[in-house]
């Protein structure tokens, strides 16, 4: 069974083209800037069997034309990878397309399972050093870079993601970075930078928690265009 925060059956921002977004319940990790707290714990969210999922999926294939698919997001969804697993070849049995959208934090067996039926993965490079990494994650880098260097070595086609937050990794040394793991792996084939929000502010207030960075600035759109010029 797999554990579902929300479904949102025709996103268009968590990869290529229209696609049915799942956002799994459940994340082991605690980023200062992560907009969706309600995801983290893992009781809670409701159950539903892969097959169950595949059934709604399929109902929208009209929608995703040749770009489009399923995404897997969160949450982390590679903490249910085993059952997130016979959801994605269910989809790849009817040649719908299939993205896992992850912090990356995660390697075990049935990753790699889930990893071989993944056409495209969104991955979160949230830091660029392994400091920034520990004090705003809660994780080290270098399995994420590890993680990086797996999806290389499978050659699945990999997008980096990265959210641009003032005076945490809004610099040009920080994206040189990005440029340098960019290069440094095939399999990349995209970056995209996002914009830090506070939307999820009230998320923090309903649960009862301090949003870390309540009084962090969102970037500038100058900002953004600058560090974008830059890739
Ligand atoms: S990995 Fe994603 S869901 Fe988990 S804490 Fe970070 S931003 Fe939030």
């Amino acid at each position: 069974m797999l554990r579902i925060h929300s479904i949102q059956s025709l996103g268009t921002v968590d990869g290529p083209g229209v696609r049915f977004v799942i956002f799994l319940q459940g994340c082991h990790l605690r980023c200062k800037c992560c907009h969706n707290p309600d995801t983290w714990d893992m009781n809670a969210g409701k159950e539903m069997s892969p097959s169950e999922l595949f059934e709604k999926v399929k109902r929208y294939k009209e929608y995703f034309g040749t770009d489009g698919g399923i995404t897997l997001s969160g949450g982390e969804p590679l903490l249910q990878s085993k059952d997130a697993y016979e959801l994605l070849a269910l989809c790849k049995e009817e040649v719908i397309n299939t993205c896992v959208d992850t912090s990356g934090a995660v390697m075990n067996e049935d990753v790699k399972k889930l990893l071989s039926v993944t056409d495209r993965v969104l991955l979160y490079i949230k830091y660029t050093n392994d400091e920034d990494y520990r004090r705003n994650v809660g994780c080290p880098m270098h399995p994420v870079i590890e993680f990086l260097g797996y999806l290389d070595k499978l050659s699945v086609a990999t997008t980096l993601r990265q959210v641009i937050i003032p005076t945490l990794n809004d610099t040009e040394e920080n994206i040189l970075k990005l440029k340098q793991i960019r290069d440094e792996y095939s399999c990349v084939d995209s970056v995209e930078l996002l914009a830090f929000h506070k939307i999820c502010e009230t998320k923090y207030q309903n649960m009862g928690i301090d949003f870390p960075l309540a009084d962090t600035p969102e970037p500038t759109k100058d900002l953004m265009n600058k560090l974008n010029m830059m890739l």
